[in-house]
């Protein structure tokens, strides 16, 4: 089994206490990587580039996050070049959102993830990741199209896909099977997002695309309790898990929020192989 840990950078000094404290707890785990997601524009570039510095400082392979998005390619591959020079050896290469939502390619930029892993590759021999979505891209043409842009990002030269996260497990593991059927070998790390907090959750993934099952809402209605919703959040995610290890997925891209609590929740039910809970409606 193998797990990497997903940060984003803050900019107040309470969220850097916060992030530093997750780190810490997380480190412990030894995680094959820890990344540290990318703002575009100058103060999140150079907020991105703090964080990283702050998992570097843990002794932690340190995954940059980068986009495409209101940058020039000469823009990106300088930011990319200063990521580099501080030690990190592994990119997460993506396009990245207008603040808008309605994407427009900078003039002299490249203009979506696949140009930019090309650019990296250029000069780059370290690791490239990229991204995927189960459930479908929201702007994508169709499902075979996003598809055949994600293998395209691998003939550009990433090595290896992380999932955005989706509760649904059998749309996950059909999104495995068909990527497979595309002639995909990349390892797929599936991206696991535990629930802290179910309406925040179903706000942040309408915002993104991604679906929340009812079922789930429902699950987390039937309780109260701030500890009992903790529980139910390890014990979601830990149930995915097993459920993705049963079917022959092992490495686990934990969106962790800059929270310890549920990530390591789950990493000790599935090292004890069971999940310990005790749950009081
Ligand atoms: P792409 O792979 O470029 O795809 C975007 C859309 O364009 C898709 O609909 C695809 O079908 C289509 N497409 C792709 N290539 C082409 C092409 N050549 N021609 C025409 N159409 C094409 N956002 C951030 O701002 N910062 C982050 O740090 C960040 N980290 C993320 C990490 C993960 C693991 C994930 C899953 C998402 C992350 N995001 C981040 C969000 C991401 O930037 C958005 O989801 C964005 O809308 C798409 O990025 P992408 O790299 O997947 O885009």
């Amino acid at each position: 089994m193998q797990f990497s840990f997903e940060f984003f950078p803050s900019r107040d000094n309470a969220g850097q206490l916060a992030l530093d404290m997750a780190v810490q707890q997380l480190q412990q785990w030894q995680p094959a990587f820890a990344s540290m997601t990318y703002g575009a524009g100058g103060s999140g570039q150079q907020a991105s580039l703090s964080g990283t510095s702050r998992l570097l400082q843990q002794q932690l392979a340190t995954a940059a996050h980068l986009t495409c998005v209101g940058a020039s390619k000469s823009e990106v591959q300088a930011a990319a070049k200063q990521f580099v020079a501080q030690g990190v050896d592994h990119f997460v290469a993506l396009r990245g959102d207008s603040p808008d939502g309605d994407y427009q390619p900078h003039a002299d930029g490249f203009a979506y993830a696949n140009d930019l892993v090309a650019g990296l590759r250029e000069w780059f021999a370290g690791t490239i990741s990229v991204a995927a979505y189960p459930e479908v891209h929201p702007q994508a043409v169709s499902a075979a199209k996003d598809m055949h842009f994600l293998k395209a990002k691998l003939e550009a030269g990433a090595d290896q896909i992380i999932t955005q996260y989706c509760y649904d497990t059998d749309t996950l593991l059909r999104f495995a099977e068909q990527a497979q059927k595309a002639g995909i070998e990349a390892p797929i790390l599936m991206g696991i997002m535990p629930i802290h907090d179910i309406a925040a959750v179903q706000r942040f993934s309408a915002r993104c695309g991604a679906g929340v099952p009812q079922q789930l809402i429902e699950r987390f209605a039937t309780y109260q309790q701030p500890q009992d919703i903790t529980q139910l959040g390890i014990e979601v995610a830990y149930e995915q898990c097993q459920r993705l290890l049963e079917n022959g997925f092992d490495q686990f891209h934990f969106y962790t929020l800059n929270r310890s609590l549920l990530t390591e929740g789950v990493l000790n039910a599935l090292q004890a192989s069971k999940p310990s809970l005790a749950l009081t409606a």
